[in-house]
């Protein structure tokens, strides 16, 4: 399997450390505000990424951690007059009704930087130990100077960082690209002792000191999104670097490509943000991870009602594919998708290539089954193949009613509306259709007899 290294910048053969278990690190959320449907995007795409390693058979052993205090929960909960305590909790308990709600499978733990606070010292304390930072003004530094490779991920060098940086003026710094690694504490802040002092930690050493304490060095892959390279992820590595003294800290950096809502980046600081709890009630789990994984993992994707509409019609015709047939003819032979499928996702997980095998199949499946052939082994090829994608093949639920449940009891309701229409009977035959019609179900009669589908509701 090929796997676009940022670290490398090319496509490597991906082969975890011992062969068979993957060590995955994947940057979390700081828990401040409702969950967006960036970041609904970016956990598909790295829950796609560990269900098909999975698939090809790796165990995968994945963190996945929150960052609990920082600036922007304590101006939060300020405003809001809560405790930082509180308002965490709330965000968090979002995300997982948010993450559970996408299928996506739970981390094997979910670190939060406010109880790793004795880990973190020690890996500063050990950083401040061997020259690479220093205390100053309450803080303590990381020293930029000192890491001869900083600026490998983001193959940048120092001095182009600060041609393109905001340097802000900090006497406290050796060197305007230096950056904290512990903050002093201010009066009313969530506060530490530490050996320089009480204060918090800075959040790019949270991550180091968690991700090598839960998984150990070399991570297999570490993940996030592509805002996160500069300088979150650079100055992980060479803090991780300097503090274990041994290279690479992790050997495939895994970035998505962000969303967009419109021509603007989906950023908070932009306020153009769609919850992903919007989202969820507009479409369904399976369109939108249908929508999400339909452009290639390292494209931004442009957002919008129109293109999740576009997968729900998608999902609609997986439906009909997989309903339920009795044919007794020659069955169908899917292994040709199978495999198109499973080359697509070695090259660098081409899910717009995986999805259009799966159509092509659902396609097959439909001619096979209007030929009378046995379609059962290679529907359960395209369920099985569309769980690896994270695919429930749920339908919508109307009134709570599951849509495949409801597929027999919608036709027998079409046959006896077309008998009523045959006796003549159009009152009530037109009340049977309204009634469907109020569940989302629209009829087309057809010289062929009546077609439904169901409509996805804005
Ligand atoms: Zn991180």
């Amino acid at each position: 399997m090929k796997l676009y290294n940022t670290l490398t910048g090319q496509e490597d053969e991906f082969v975890p450390t011992d062969g068979k278990t993957v060590k995955m690190y994947v940057c979390g959320v700081t828990p401040y505000s409702s969950t967006h449907v960036g970041h609904a995007l970016s956990y598909v795409i790295f829950d796609m990424l560990r269900r098909y390693l999975e698939h090809i058979g790796y165990q995968v052993k994945h963190v996945q951690n929150f960052t609990d205090v920082d600036d922007k929960i304590i101006l939060r909960a300020g405003t809001e007059g809560i405790s930082e305590d509180t308002l965490v909790q709330r965000y968090i308990d979002d995300f997982f009704s948010t993450m559970d709600a996408l299928n996506i499978k739970r981390a094997d733990s979910y670190p939060r930087a406010t109880q790793e606070i004795p880990g973190i010292i020690e890996t500063i304390k050990g950083l401040v130990d061997k020259g690479y930072a220093y205390p100053a003004g309450g803080g303590v530094y990381f020293r930029v100077n000192k890491s001869e490779e900083y600026g490998k991920l983001s193959h940048r060098t120092l001095e182009g960082m600060i041609a393109g940086a905001r340097i802000q003026i900090d006497e406290d710094k050796e060197h305007p690209m230096d950056f904290t690694l512990w903050k002093g504490a201010k009066p009313g802040e969530p506060s530490w002792e530490s050996p320089w002092g009480p204060g918090r930690p800075g959040w790019h050493i949270e991550c180091t000191s968690m991700s090598l304490d839960q998984l150990g060095d070399p991570l297999d892959i570490h993940g996030g999104g592509q805002d996160l390279v500069f300088p979150h992820h650079e100055n992980e590595i060479a803090q991780s670097e300097a503090f274990t003294g041994r290279a690479p800290f992790a050997r495939y950096w895994v970035h998505n490509g962000l969303l967009n809502l419109g021509e603007d980046k989906m950023s908070k600081s932009l306020g153009n943000l769609v919850s992903a709890e919007e989202a969820l009630a507009r479409f369904t789990p399976d369109t939108l991870r249908l929508y999400f994984l339909s452009s290639h993992y390292r494209s931004p994707l442009n957002y919008s009602d129109e293109g999740a509409a576009a997968s729900e019609h998608g999902m609609e015709r997986f439906y009909h594919s997989l309903r339920p047939s009795d044919n007794t003819g020659e069955a169908l032979d899917a292994s040709a998708y199978d495999a198109r499928f499973h080359t697509a996702m070695d090259n660098d997980l081409n899910t717009p290539q995986a999805i259009a095998a799966l159509f092509d199949l659902a396609r097959e499946i439909n001619r096979s089954q209007e030929a009378g052939r046995n379609v059962n082994a290679a529907q359960d090829t395209l369920r099985s193949l569309g769980g690896v994608l994270g695919l429930t093949f749920q339908e919508r639920n109307i009134n709570g009613q599951n849509m495949l449940l409801a597929q027999p009891f919608i036709q027998l309701l079409l046959d006896t509306r077309a008998e009523l229409r045959q006796a003549k009977q159009f009152e009530l035959a037109d009340k049977i259709r309204d009634g469907l019609v109020d569940q989302g179900i629209i009829l087309e009669d057809t010289p062929q007899g009546t077609e439904w589908q169901h409509q996805p509701r804005p």
